[in-house]
């Protein structure tokens, strides 16, 4: 009889070490070494591999410089900007998408584990508390997902990060001010053109009298061409809102560009800004 509840608590104890392993991976989720000395998702060595996206950069959209930018001064703007692109006043990201950061995204969004946020928060502060920039009066928002992608997914991603934003910065977090009307396709592997189509009609503000004049921080987890940004900050700005900011967790970079350290220049540049 022993023997059998010994069976059973083995089972049980395998099967509750594979539900923890599920929730909080045994292995670093980048490397896939130990997580010795690092968070409860990557080693310390693979949480050192997450930068801040350092300047230059495009002082509207953020946009990192690239090599084929002959030293830009610190304050340039890009091609995209000096055309008056973007409907947001300014956009920001926290570090580049392809390092580490990539990883825990796609394990908070894709793999559906939002405790991944603990590992991302302590980022989140120091990122912000390195800014000079004041954002006093502003209301943060986040970019909304449509209700049937909330559904499957049970979490709004970048409701968590808008939350955790709000809260660093000591600002209100104005959630349903910005909803998703339509649904769309995924914007990954779609051009800078089709993402834009496909995201045009997505958002509505119900009431544009709580958003007149009102300055708002949008918040979104990646930023690749700012397709689904700018359509937000779009709607926002035409039911009346004053300032848009926009902060991203992730930038990744639109196609065909490619950051190049200016230090560590040995290859040549592929170059196609867009
Ligand atoms: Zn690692
Ligand atoms: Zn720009």
């Amino acid at each position: 009889m022993m023997k059998v509840y010994e069976k059973i608590s083995e089972w049980g104890r395998g099967a509750f070490s594979l539900a923890l392993d599920l929730i909080f991976p045994r292995d670093c989720l980048f490397c896939e070494g130990s997580r010795k000395e690092g968070g409860d998702f990557l080693c310390g060595l693979c949480q050192q591999e997450i930068v801040f996206v350092e300047p230059p950069y495009c002082q509207c959209c953020g946009l990192p410089a690239d090599i084929s930018y002959d030293f830009p001064t610190a304050n340039f703007e890009c091609a995209l900007c000096r055309k008056n692109s973007f409907f947001f006043d300014q956009a920001r990201s926290l570090g580049p998408y392809d390092t580490a950061l990539k990883m825990l995204i796609h394990h908070f969004k894709f793999g559906k584990q939002p405790g991944v946020m603990k590992d991302i928060v302590p980022f989140m502060a120091d990122y912000f508390g390195r800014q000079e920039e004041s954002w006093d009066g502003f209301y943060v928002v986040p970019v909304p997902l449509f209700i049937r992608r909330l559904k499957e997914r049970t979490f709004d991603q970048s409701f968590l990060i808008a939350r955790e934003v709000a809260r660093i910065l000591h600002l209100p977090l104005a959630n349903g001010l910005l909803r998703r009307v339509r649904d769309t396709e995924s914007q990954a592997q779609k051009t800078k053109a089709e993402r834009a189509k496909n995201i045009k009609g997505a958002f509505a503000v119900d009431r544009p009298d709580r958003v007149w004049e009102m300055n708002i921080l949008l918040v979104d987890d990646v930023m690749t061409t700012g397709a689904t940004v700018n359509e937000a900050a779009k709607i926002l700005k035409r039911s009346g809102a004053g300032q848009i900011h926009v902060f991203t967790l992730a930038r990744a970079l639109p196609f065909g560009n490619v950051i190049v350290n200016p230090s560590a220049q040995t290859d040549p540049v592929i170059s196609d800004r867009l």
